[in-house]
C-alpha cells in the first residue's frame, strides 16, 4: 500500500484512542474543560454508565458563536501561549472535544457573558454540523450520545454499566477535591446522586470538601501536612496509621491542582507508611504538590494523568520527610474508628437493665460481652439483680494474687472494689493528665485499664511493647552504621551497564547499610558484604530491586525498608508476649514510652496498640447523658 495522508476523522480516532478510554474519560475531560472557563457549578447527568449519554453543564465563561467550530477541530485551544513550560489550565492539547466527536455524537451549547443569545454545534462520528442558534443560560453544555458507536471494537471492551459508573464518580470526586468553590452534582438514571456544595478556598473549606469526598471521619483520623523544600510546597493529609484501606483508591494526589496518578508518588507514600502499615494495607492521603510549572512536565501522556519532576529525589524526599515528621509531630493518636466500633457493640444492650429477660436487647448485651473477650455468663446475673451489676459472685474464677480480696471489695463499694483488685493506689494527679492517663488495672492478662480526666483507656500491652521494641531497633540500626557480613566469594551480579554505574554511584550509602559493593568491568558489580541482619539472603534480586530503585527514585529506600522489615520480624521475637503481669509501675512506665515514642499508636502490623473511649461517651452508653 502507498503511504498517504490519514483522513482527519482518523487522526481524531487514534487520538482518542488514547484520550477516551472509557466514559470516564470523557466526563474527566469535560469537567477540566468546565473548570478551565472558571465555572463555579458543574453538573453532570448519566445514562447507561455514560455510554448512552454525558451531558456537562457548566456556568463558565461559554464559548463565543464564532469559536464553536474551532473548539471541536484538532489542535485548536484557547489555554496555550507560546510557552509549551508554563501550563497553568487543566486542558491545553486541544484535543478532547475533537476526539470525543470522532467517536460519538457530540453537541455544544454555549453562550458568553457577552454574547446575546446561545449557539449551537454538533458532531458525529467526526462530520460537524454549522453553527446554529440555540437557547440557554450563559456558560456551556456538552452532551455526548451514544460514545465509540463509531469505533465498536472499543466498545466491547467497556466492562458493565455499574463499574463504569463507579469509575466516572471516581473521576469526579478526585477532581473536586482540587476545586472545593465549585458545587458539583453526578446523576443520573445509572446511579445515585452525587452532590458536593461548595464549601469555600480556606483550609477549613479545602478540609469540608476533602471530608465530602473521604467520609466524615477522615479529618478526625488524619494529619495535617505542610512542608516546604527547594521551592516545592507539599500540603494536605494523610491518615493516622490505625485508619486504613486494602487498596490505595483513596490516595489522591495534585500537583498545581492537577490531579494525578503518580508512581512516584505512590511510592513515597508506601515508603513514608511503610514501618507502621502492614504490606496489604494503605493509607488514605490527599496530598498537594506545588511547585513552579517549569519543572514539571505534564505534557507525558494524552491523558495528562502523568508527570515528570526534574528532580524526583527532591518530590520523594519531600514527602516522605513531611509524612513521617507529621506523623512524629501529631504523637501517639488511636483511631476514633476502634472506640466507634466498641461503642457500637455495646450499645444495644443498654435498655437491659430495666427489662429482665431474654428481650433481644439482652442477648445482644451478652453477645457484646461475649465478643469483649469475658469468658463468664454476664446475662443471668445482670437481669437477676440490676441494681448490682457489678456483682458477678461465684461466676467470678479466682485469677492472679486478687482473688481474695474480691467479696470485701465488693461490699464496699464499686470504686474502691477498682483500686483493691488492680492493688493500685488512688492515681497521681499529674498523670491524669498525660495522652495515655494513669494505669489503674491489667485485665486478662494482656490489656491494661488506663484512666485520663476525661477517658478510659485500654492498652493491648503485647502490641504496645512490640512496638516499642521495634522503634528501638530501627532507632539503633539508622543511627549507626549496619554491621555486615563478609561473603565468601564476592557475588558477580550481571547488570545493565546503566544500573551498575547507577550502582556504584551510590556505593558510599549502601556500604552504610552494610551492603559493600563495586564495579566488576562492565555491566556488573561484586558484592563482597551484605547487612548481618539480613542473614542468607538473595543478593542478586536484592541487588536488581536496587538498581531499579535507584533508577525509579534515585534513592535507596528499599534497602532501609528491607532492613525495617527485619527489625519488625525481631521486635515480634522480643517483646513481651500476652500473658505477664505487670506491676503498677511496669505498666506506667510502658504508657509513658509510648507516649514518648512516635509511631506506637499501632503495632507493627498496623492494628491499633490502644483504644480511647471518651467518659462523655460511656455516660452516653449508661443512658446518663
Ligand atoms: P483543551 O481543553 O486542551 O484546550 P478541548 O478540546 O478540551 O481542548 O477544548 C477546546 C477548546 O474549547 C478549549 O480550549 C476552550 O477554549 C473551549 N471549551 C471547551 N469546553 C469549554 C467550556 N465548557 N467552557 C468554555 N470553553 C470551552
Ligand atoms: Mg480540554
Amino acid at each position: 500500500m502507498p503511504i498517504r495522508q490519514l483522513s482527519e476523522t482518523m487522526i481524531n480516532q487514534i487520538a482518542a484512542g488514547e484520550v477516551i478510554e472509557r466514559p470516564a474519560s470523557v466526563v474527566k475531560e469535560l469537567v477540566e474543560n468546565a473548570l478551565d472557563a472558571g465555572a463555579s457549578r458543574v453538573e453532570i447527568v448519566t445514562a447507561g454508565g455514560g455510554l448512552s449519554l454525558i451531558r456537562v453543564t457548566d456556568d463558565g465563561s461559554g464559548i463565543p458563536e464564532r469559536e464553536l467550530a474551532l473548539a471541536v477541530a484538532r489542535h485548536c485551544t484557547s489555554k496555550l501561549s507560546d510557552d509549551i513550560h508554563d501550563i497553568r489550565s487543566l486542558g491545553f492539547r486541544g484535543e478532547a472535544l475533537p476526539s470525543i466527536g470522532s467517536v460519538a455524537r457530540l453537541s455544544i451549547r454555549s453562550r458568553t457573558a457577552a454574547g446575546d443569545s446561545a449557539a449551537e454545534i454538533s458532531i458525529e462520528g467526526g462530520r460537524v454540523s454549522a453553527v446554529k442558534p440555540a437557547a440557554a443560560n450563559r456558560g456551556t453544555t456538552v452532551e455526548v450520545r451514544d460514545l465509540f458507536f463509531a469505533t465498536p471494537a472499543r466498545l466491547k471492551f467497556m466492562k458493565g454499566e455499574r463499574a463504569e459508573s463507579s469509575a466516572t464518580g471516581d473521576v469526579v470526586k478526585r477532581i473536586a477535591i482540587a476545586f472545593p468553590v465549585v458545587r458539583f452534582t453526578l446523576a443520573g438514571s445509572d446511579r445515585s446522586t452525587l452532590e458536593l456544595p461548595a464549601t469555600g478556598d480556606t483550609p477549613e473549606g479545602r478540609l469540608a470538601r476533602i471530608a465530602q469526598v473521604m467520609g466524615a471521619d477522615f479529618p478526625d483520623n488524619a494529619i495535617a501536612i505542610d512542608a516546604m523544600r527547594d521551592g516545592v510546597h507539599l500540603a494536605g493529609h494523610v491518615s493516622i496509621p490505625s485508619y486504613t484501606r486494602a487498596n490505595a483508591l483513596q490516595q489522591y494526589a495534585y500537583v498545581n491542582g492537577r490531579p494525578v496518578r503518580d508512581k512516584l508518588i505512590a511510592g513515597a507514600i508506601r515508603g513514608a507508611f511503610a514501618d507502621v502499615l502492614p504490606r496489604d494495607r494503605h493509607a488514605v492521603t490527599v496530598l498537594f504538590l506545588s511547585l513552579d510549572p517549569a519543572t514539571v512536565d505534564v505534557n507525558v501522556h494524552p491523558a495528562k494523568a502523568d508527570v515528570r519532576f526534574r528532580d524526583p529525589g527532591l518530590v520523594r524526599g519531600l514527602i516522605v520527610g513531611a509524612i513521617r515528621e507529621a506523623m512524629a509531630g501529631a504523637g501517639i493518636r488511636a483511631a476514633t474508628t476502634g472506640a466507634a466500633g466498641m461503642m457500637a457493640a455495646f450499645r444495644p444492650g443498654a435498655a437491659s437493665y430495666s427489662h429482665p429477660g431474654p428481650a433481644s436487647g439482652h442477648r445482644s448485651y451478652e453477645a457484646a460481652f461475649r465478643a469483649s473477650g469475658s469468658s463468664f455468663d454476664h446475662g443471668s446475673t445482670l437481669a437477676r439483680s440490676p441494681q448490682r451489676p457489678l456483682d458477678m459472685g461465684e461466676a467470678r474464677p479466682a485469677r492472679g494474687g486478687f482473688a481474695e480480696n474480691d467479696q470485701a471489695a465488693f461490699d464496699t463499694g464499686p470504686l474502691a472494689s477498682a483500686d483493691a483488685r488492680a492493688g493500685i493506689a488512688e492515681p497521681a494527679e499529674a498523670l491524669l493528665g498525660t495522652v495515655l492517663g494513669a494505669a489503674r488495672a491489667q485485665v486478662h492478662e494482656n490489656y491494661i485499664v488506663a484512666q485520663t480526666r476525661d477517658s478510659l483507656i485500654i492498652v493491648d500491652q503485647h502490641a504496645a511493647h512490640e512496638r516499642l521494641v521495634y522503634e528501638a531497633l530501627k532507632n539503633a540500626l539508622h543511627s549507626r552504621a549496619v554491621p555486615s557480613q563478609m561473603l565468601l566469594l564476592p557475588e558477580i551480579v550481571d547488570l545493565a551497564e546503566e544500573d551498575a554505574e547507577r550502582l556504584a554511584m551510590h556505593s558510599e550509602t549502601l556500604a552504610k547499610f552494610g551492603l559493600g559493593l563495586e564495579r566488576f568491568g562492565p555491566g556488573a558489580v561484586a558484592v563482597r558484604e551484605t547487612p548481618s541482619m539480613l542473614g542468607e539472603t538473595n543478593v542478586q534480586q536484592l541487588v536488581r530491586d536496587l538498581a531499579d530503585e535507584i533508577a525509579d527514585n534515585d534513592t535507596v529506600e528499599t534497602l532501609k525498608e528491607r532492613l525495617d522489615r527485619i527489625a519488625a520480624t525481631m521486635a515480634c521475637h522480643g517483646s513481651v508476649r500476652s500473658g505477664r503481669l505487670l506491676k503498677a509501675e511496669e505498666m506506667n512506665a510502658l504508657l509513658r514510652q509510648m507516649e514518648a515514642t512516635p509511631g506506637s499508636g499501632t503495632c507493627n502490623h498496623g492494628r491499633p496498640t490502644y483504644i480511647e473511649l471518651k467518659l462523655a461517651d460511656i455516660e452516653r452508653l449508661f443512658g446518663r447523658r
